[in-house]
């Protein structure tokens, strides 16, 4: 495929005359999980065949998924994957990510349910894992080996600012994250290296052990930004095996072994939660020394909830805003005012201030770990994870005239 926007129905909020200011908790309720055939679980298909892999795999390729285990193998993002010139393609109004996504592979898959997440278990029904889209793009799986060996002859041409481990849900994940995580430091040493962590299957300790081997950032994909939606939408809703406490006890002893803006987390607008949640959220991680990055819901394909709209874009614009305002301008959730449902109707400064950061354009840029440019520009930058081009969320490079423009009219509006 030679571009990143990914062959599709249009999801629902792009269908003429489905419009919205914000998605309610009442509307954003995940479909149950179908049974998965026995011999479909735990990757038994592909552990059956057990093909022998060779090479690059491009997923959805019309071959049998081989049998692909980490830390030999990795699968990075198709923006990382073009970048680092493994696979052919071109990005819409961009030629490179500044992140090096790797996702730890395995034919068991992740072994939670998040149900937003094109990675969940419930999906070994229908393809395997390698095989699965998440965050709305294919994920190529590469030898680790080659990874490496590009990077440390600079294959790379110094467009990657970053890399990034994410761990998954699955046994094996902390053991092979600090072997992926070794090997790079020792070969690798000027990229520095986020974790996104699993903090289902993490002690204090094993954080402890990853800063101690040399990772930069520390991450916790929180995703979820009040109880409810979390244990709905990736704990007991969804019979998968995450806790909010646990998420903050392993948030909390990052923020105390990682330090002041080393760690932080993710946080996904739209899954029924307030725009109050997410800021409370938000300030509370700021309060910590940490940053927030912020994800428009978008309903992935093949997800329990991919029968949903994604997040109005008057409700994502606005608490972009004042994220980015909370994190980067030290202004403060107390100042700002909400109506009754939680809706941000005041963001407690002046116009003309206000003018100012908007038309800087940066507060909707991808919010992520930071890169080279500067302290609020996220390297990763995660081209279309979470919109289409044609209708941009986060912005993966600096937006234009045209772009605040469009952005204003956002904010303006009271319906996507
Ligand atoms: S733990 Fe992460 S990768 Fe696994 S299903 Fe949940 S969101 Fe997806």
């Amino acid at each position: 495929m030679g571009c990143l926007e990914m062959p599709r129905d249009a999801a629902p909020d792009f269908r003429p005359g489905v419009k919205a200011d914000h998605n309610t908790a009442e509307a954003m309720i995940p479909r149950a999980p179908a049974p998965v055939p026995a011999d479909a679980r735990n990757g038994g298909r592909v552990k059956e065949r057990d093909e022998v892999p060779s090479g690059v795999y491009l997923p959805n390729n019309n071959i049998l998924t081989p049998h692909m285990r980490s830390p030999a193998y990795v699968q990075m993002s198709t923006a990382a994957a073009i970048t680092l010139g493994v696979m052919n393609g071109y990005m819409h109004r961009t030629s490179c990510t500044r992140c090096l996504n790797l996702l730890l592979t395995y034919p068991e898959g992740c072994r939670a349910n998040c149900a937003y997440c094109g990675l969940a278990r419930h999906r070994e029904a229908s393809r395997d894992y390698a095989d699965r889209n998440f965050i709305r793009v294919d994920w190529p799986a590469v030898p680790y080996d080659d990874v490496l060996d590009i990077m440390e002859r600079g294959g790379d041409g110094d467009r990657f600012h970053r890399m990034c481990i994410s761990m998954i849900t699955h046994p094996n994940s902390d053991d092979d994250t600090r072997v992926v995580l070794k090997r790079w430091v020792e070969r690798v040493p000027d990229v520095p290296v986020s974790i996104l962590s699993n903090p289902t299957t993490m002690s204090r300790l094993d954080v402890q052990t990853l800063k101690d081997l040399g990772a930069d950032i520390f991450t916790v994909a929180l995703d979820a930004a009040n109880p409810d939606v979390f244990d709905r939408t990736r704990g007991r809703g969804v019979q998968s095996p995450h806790s909010w406490d646990k998420y903050w006890d392993i948030m909390k002893a990052a923020a105390e072994i990682f330090g002041p803006e080393k760690f932080g987390a993710h946080l996904i607008v739209g899954m029924g939660e307030s725009e109050h949640d997410v800021l409370t959220q938000v300030q509370r991680i700021r309060d910590m020394g940490g940053h927030s990055h912020m994800f428009a819901f978008f309903p992935e394909k093949g997800s329990l909830m991919d029968h949903l709209p994604a997040v109005p874009r008057p409700q994502w614009r606005r608490v972009q805003l004042a994220r980015y305002l909370i994190d980067y301008r030290d202004r403060r959730i107390d100042d700002m005012r909400f109506d009754t449902t939680g809706k941000l109707v005041d963001y407690g400064m002046p116009q003309a201030d206000l003018d100012d950061i908007i038309n800087a354009g940066v507060a909707f840029r991808t919010s992520g770990c930071p890169g080279k440019e500067a302290e609020d520009v996220s390297a990763c930058d995660r081209p279309y994870g979470d919109s289409p081009a044609r209708d941009i969320a986060s912005y993966p490079f600096q937006p234009n005239k045209q772009d605040v423009r469009l952005i204003r009219r956002q904010l303006a509006s009271t319906k996507s």
